[in-house]
């Protein structure tokens, strides 16, 4: 954040804002660690906030410290939306176009509130009077531990702020492997710690708490593994009726797109889920190098996210909409194989 900015926030938060923080859509461990974090960091400073989210997330992630007080705006809607109406400053955590919050658009484009984005996607759009944007962070929890630190905030941070930052950074890294992951990272990660983050009993609680159900899914999705050797690609398909016949809910898929670049020499890996109810395909897309997801899914699928992760959507059926994805490979041979 530039020192501009710093100035502009110190004299914001200078006063008591009614503040509410918001999270994309189908929040992930960093959205909701984000939030969380940044929304205990500023009842440390006598700010009164309150998260909203968009709609539901996985239960993987219901036990990070002030799960409870998250409202959800699909279910707590008529609450929301006057929270949003009231609100004199508004945070939008780890996305960076209103669109991402699905619903809650038009009540955010409404809204007289002041806008702060802190975000680390691609190519952020211009509504906040703030925009603290930097890709190369790994995740959206460092950069809150950043404006933190640019606030002196450091020592304000506690066991439940350290603990909501390190799920984030945890889960967007892939547990500290993926590119983004740098020194400075694990510095942060290490402060963490040693502010009370238990890190061991984190990666527990996020990443084992497997159903019977959640791994015969997973048995499913890597039998419906399809290698495209040709274009270096692998993709996953997932029915609406496979999901339902293993008892789906919400976080179930998290992570199977992965499973296709464990396959040695595959640098494109895509899971296509559908959602009967919203009438799509939802699609994640990650990359290993220099292939832009990001791209690929902002040109072909209405979508977006890093270089390395993205996601997106089609309207077409499953077949129809895998039969243009592999039509729309031809194009890429090139760079997948360079
Ligand atoms: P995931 O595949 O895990 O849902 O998302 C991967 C990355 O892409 C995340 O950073 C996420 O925020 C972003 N992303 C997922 N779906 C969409 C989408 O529909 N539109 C945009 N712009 N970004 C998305
Ligand atoms: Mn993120």
């Amino acid at each position: 954040m530039n020192s501009a900015d710093i100035a502009t926030i110190k004299s914001l938060l200078a006063t008591p804002q009614n503040i509410v923080i918001i999270p994309h859509k189908n929040p992930d461990g960093d959205a909701i660690g984000s939030c969380l974090g940044l929304s205990k960091f500023l009842d440390c400073l006598g700010q009164n906030s309150t998260v909203v989210a968009p709609n539901d997330y996985p239960k993987f992630l219901k036990w990070i410290p002030g799960n409870e007080e998250i409202l959800n705006f699909e279910r707590e809607n008529s609450q929301s939306k006057r929270l949003i109406a009231e609100a004199t400053l508004i945070f939008t955590l780890d996305f960076n176009h209103l669109s991402r919050t699905g619903q809650m658009e038009s009540y955010l484009e409404a809204a007289s509130a002041d806008f702060i984005m802190i975000d680390h996607h691609q190519q952020p759009s211009d509504y906040a009077r703030v925009t603290y944007s930097d890709v190369s962070m790994s995740s959206t929890c460092e950069m809150v531990y950043n404006f933190i630190d640019s606030l002196d905030g450091v020592s304000k941070i506690s066991k439940d702020i350290a603990t909501c930052l390190y799920v984030g950074i945890m889960t967007d890294t892939g547990s500290f492997k993926y590119a983004s992951t740098t020194s400075q990272t694990h510095r942060v990660a290490a402060q963490l710690i040693d502010k009370g983050a238990e890190n061991m009993q984190i990666h527990q609680q996020v990443f084992d708490n497997n159903s019977p159900a959640r791994l015969h899914l997973l048995g499913v999705a890597l039998n419906n593994l399809v290698i495209l050797e040709k274009y270096k690609t692998a993709y996953i398909t997932m029915s609406q009726d496979e999901l339902d016949k293993h008892n789906y809910s919400k976080g179930d898929t998290e992570g199977f797109v992965n499973y296709g670049l464990t396959l040695d020499g595959i640098i494109f890996a895509v899971i296509f889920i559908e959602n009967k109810e919203e009438g799509i395909i939802k699609i994640s897309f990650r990359s290993i190098g220099d292939f832009s997801a990001n791209e690929f899914a902002r040109e072909h699928f209405n979508g977006g996210g890093h270089t390395n992760a993205a996601g997106g959507r089609s309207d077409f059926n499953m077949e129809e909409t895998t039969e243009r994805f592999i039509e729309l490979l031809k194009n890429y041979q090139k760079q997948l194989n360079s």
